[in-house]
């Protein structure tokens, strides 16, 4: 087989888990293809966004001191994961460069007290151009004749919506056969970098949040592989997070729908749009865990085997806000939604939720908590005075609850009882919506309620 394999941050968090990966890799590499893509070590990522927060504050003495414990890290895993003195002497002056490249990046924005989107994107790639090198020397001393690339090397090629870009498939599709494919056809291991590529000028772009895994399925794409392998930390898709709910079982198989649904409501902090190259070309994606890679782990497929579950997760966001629009004249004047939804997809904001009275006086929205403040700005500006909107309203202490699964379709009284067990914990329901797909029912809860929403219908279902 042909198979795309991600490892995750905590599969690499230190030289234990690098070398214990590469091991994995070798493994499979017995009668199969692999092409391997690394996240940044655990905590990597933010610790660089953090250092760019520092920086762009003008924190001197914080910077360097992140800097050195991020370097300290690096030199660590290298030491923990490699044996041969010669491949860790190589390893060492390629981390020692990127190392440098890295300080000089941060010193500027210092300088300059500001950040832009495309410097940010470019000091955060570094989290996966450090770990892709220490997988190369890990594969390199257990006799495996592989090279590391960059996502843009290995021919990503996205937009420059910087922090969030969507890739270029057709010509990735190309470039990747070219690049990749060629390096496969010698029987050469190919190491990518998940989460980062190059718009069409080369400039070092970024996947969004999480976008290893979308790097995984991206390659995967391109290179027709048979399947992709998510390695985590986890043995798999979860009825809930493991951390909320104590006996969350694992899932076997689920269908595209249902993990995209998933993934949204961000279940195993999975990339939301992963999952869109495998399904369009039909390619089994699992979730398997580094720490248990005897366990088969969870399926994501076209049609998976059918199952007599109607809910099939809880899913918690915790990191959410809510918006209400209200205004007696804005009742039977179309058009109050969309100028909503537009003034916040002009400013890139995306919106979870949104549910509308029946008397339409009343229009509420979900969306991540962190872009709330830009959000009202935008709003009040676009819409007080415009003599349709009375008043705009916002809470940030609540938490959305999605429950997903292919078997509510068309089963009656999903969501009374959904609601009846939420109901009879004593919390009280914000908002409610549901997609026309039936896939999902979300609402939101009060922040301190969340968890207990969850487990009230996680053990309703009994999952
Ligand atoms: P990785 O670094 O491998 O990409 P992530 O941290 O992105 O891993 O995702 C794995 C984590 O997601 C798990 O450790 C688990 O705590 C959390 N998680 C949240 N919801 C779920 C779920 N429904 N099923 C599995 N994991 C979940
Ligand atoms: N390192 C990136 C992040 O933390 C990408 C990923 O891990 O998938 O978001
Ligand atoms: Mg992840």
């Amino acid at each position: 087989m042909r198979l795309v394999m991600k490892f995750g941050g905590t599969s690499l968090g230190d030289g234990g888990r690098i070398k214990n990966a590469a091991k994995l890799v070798k493994e499979y590499l017995e009668n199969n293809e692999v092409i391997v893509v690394c996240s940044a070590m655990a905590g990597v990522t933010d610790t660089l966004f953090a250092l760019i927060d520092k920086a762009s504050r003008g924190r001197v003495r914080d910077v360097e001191i992140t800097l050195s414990n991020l370097s300290d890290k690096h030199y660590r895993a290298v030491d923990d994961a490699l044996n041969d003195e010669l491949i860790k002497n190589d390893v060492k002056s390629i981390v020692k460069e990127l190392i440098e490249d890295l300080r000089r990046a941060v010193l500027s924005i210092l300088y300059l007290r500001e950040a832009t989107p495309r410097s940010r994107d470019y000091v955060v790639s570094f989290g996966e151009r450090l770990s892709t090198r220490i997988m190369w020397g890990a594969l390199t001393e257990l006799g495996t004749t592989c090279k590391y690339l960059d996502g843009g090397d290995a021919g990503i090629i996205t937009d420059s919506n910087f922090g969030e870009a969507s890739p270029l498939m057709e010509i990735s599709k190309l470039e990747v056969k070219r690049r990749v494919g060629s390096l496969l056809d010698r029987g050469i291991t190919p190491i990518i970098t998940g989460y980062i590529a190059v718009n069409e000028e080369g400039v070092i772009t970024t996947l969004g949040r999480g976008g290893s895994d979308y790097t995984a399925t991206i390659l995967g794409y391109c290179l027709d592989a048979d399947e992709v392998w998510l390695w985590s930390d986890v043995d798999g898709l979860m009825t809930a997070d493991p951390r909320i709910v104590k006996d969350a079982k694992v899932l076997s198989t689920v269908s595209f729908n249902e993990a995209i649904e998933m993934a949204i409501f961000g279940a195993k902090g999975l990339h939301p749009r992963a999952l869109e190259p495998a399904m369009k070309s039909n390619m089994k994606v699992r979730i398997r865990n580094t720490f248990n890679p005897s366990h088969q782990g969870t399926l994501i497929s076209l049609k998976p085997e059918k199952s007599d579950m109607i809910v099939k997760a809880v899913l918690l966001v915790k990191d959410a806000a809510m918006i209400s629009v209200r205004g007696a004249s804005m009742v039977g004047r179309p058009g109050t939604v969309a100028k909503i939804l537009e003034t916040l997809a002009r400013e890139n904001i995306n919106v979870m939720m949104i549910s509308q009275s029946v008397s339409e006086s009343s229009v509420s929205i979900v969306i991540k908590r962190d872009v709330l403040t830009k959000a009202l700005n935008k709003l009040e500006t676009a819409l007080l005075g415009t003599g349709l909107v009375e008043d705009i309203e916002s809470e940030d202490d609540v938490n959305v609850i999605a429950v997903v699964g292919e078997g509510m379709k068309g089963t009656p009284g999903v969501a009374s009882r959904v609601f009846g067990a939420v109901a009879k914990k004593g919390i009280n329901i914000r908002m409610i919506a549901q997609g026309s797909s039936e896939l999902n029912i979300s609402f939101v809860v009060r922040e301190e309620d969340g968890y207990e929403a969850v487990r009230a219908i996680h053990e309703e279902y009994k999952l």
